[in-house]
């Protein structure tokens, strides 16, 4: 849900930085007059976030079909692993932290990873059309974190998409994946290593979305463009 100003509603209003296309459209309206405030019914019609939590184990293409959903969507994009892999790279003190996890298969602490994620939400300013959530939430009280958070902004998540393929492909992929890209962690002993933890902290997610009413399942395997349609078709319904 998206809210203007709506504590300035006694004050003077100004026009809702939210560039893009809305940000085009809506000062015509904002400025028919001061007095009269756009009721923010009218404007969520116009501005639906869709704040995504694409889900699976590793190896089970939330890259790639996230990559899709960028392009096809327009959203923003927050990869966790992909954040920490930068950090590492940098030499950051995080990136210290993070490398000792990832090296092990562990996952880094979730008050860490709250802190980081809340900043690169942030960081995407007001008006976006929405979030890819690629790698995170990764544990309930992460999911806990990620719905406090985008509360306390007045958004929430539109639904989580989970990515289904089993274990012995996934093995496959992420094999494959550690010859052809060289990441440290796609080694067959972390692959391991991260697959229980896939298994005894993550999955549990699936339950507790399913009880938020935002859980669909997408079968993994096939075509990527298949897996593309399957998930568009939940997407445009949002
Ligand atoms: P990924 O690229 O998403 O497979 O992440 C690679 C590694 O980064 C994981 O095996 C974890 O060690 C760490 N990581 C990424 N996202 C998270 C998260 N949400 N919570 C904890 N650790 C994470």
């Amino acid at each position: 849900m998206y809210s203007i100003n709506r504590k300035d509603r006694n004050s003077d209003p100004q026009p809702p930085n939210l560039g893009g296309s809305l940000g085009d459209l809506l000062p015509d309206v904002w400025y028919k007059g001061k007095e009269h405030i756009i009721e923010t019914n009218q404007v969520e019609q116009h501005i639906k976030m869709k704040n995504i939590v694409i889900f699976g184990a590793p190896g089970s293409g939330k890259g790639t079909q996230s990559d899709k959903l960028i392009e096809h969507y327009g959203l923003e994009h927050i990869s966790t692993g992909d954040v920490l892999r930068a950090e590492i790279k940098k030499g950051s003190e995080l990136g210290k932290t993070a490398q000792q996890y990832i090296d092990q298969g562990q996952l880094i602490p979730d008050d860490l990873m709250v802190s980081i994620l809340a900043a690169v939400y942030d960081g995407f300013g007001r008006g976006h059309k929405g979030v890819i959530f690629d790698g995170f939430p990764r544990t309930i009280p992460q999911a806990e974190a990620l719905k406090a958070m985008l509360a306390e902004r007045g958004d929430s998540v539109a639904a989580m998409l989970e990515l289904d393929v089993p274990e012995d492909e996934l093995m496959k992929r992420l094999i494959l994946r550690g010859q052809q890209s060289g990441r440290a962690d796609d080694n067959e002993e972390t692959i391991r290593k991260r697959l229980v933890v896939y298994h005894t902290q993550t999955l549990p997610l699936i339950e507790w979305y399913k009880q938020e009413g935002l859980h669909h399942h997408i079968n993994g395997m096939g075509s990527l463009e298949r897996i593309f349609s399957d998930i568009c078709q939940v997407v445009d319904n949002l």
